[in-house]
């Protein structure tokens, strides 16, 4: 019997790990693309030092939500 099967794929297929925009309290990580489960340990650990710590020892501006707005504000 076949089963429906969603994911959410972000625009340029990485992820989003980041700070909601308008509540600092809330941080994302989402848009996994069809390849997050092989990395969802290192994402959980993200997240808790943001959560705890309020910053991570990863670079995530290639996950960031600004990205999309470079793109946005280029083809204007
Ligand atoms: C067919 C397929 C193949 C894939 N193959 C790979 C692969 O080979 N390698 C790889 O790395 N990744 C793969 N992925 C991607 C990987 O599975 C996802 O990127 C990853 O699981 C996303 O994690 P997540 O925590 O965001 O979402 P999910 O794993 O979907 O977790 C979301 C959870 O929230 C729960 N939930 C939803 N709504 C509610 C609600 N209202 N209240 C309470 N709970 C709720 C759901 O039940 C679920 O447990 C594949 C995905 C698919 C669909």
């Amino acid at each position: 019997m076949g089963k429906t099967c969603t994911y959410t794929n972000s625009p340029d297929g990485d992820f989003i790990i980041d700070q909601h925009p308008e509540h600092q309290n809330i941080y994302l990580a989402c848009g996994f693309s069809g390849h997050g489960f092989k990395f969802s340990s290192v994402v959980g650990e993200i997240l808790c030092q943001l959560i705890t710590e309020g910053k991570t020892k990863f670079d995530l501006n290639p996950f960031s939500l600004e990205r999309f707005k470079k793109v946005a504000d280029s083809a204007i």
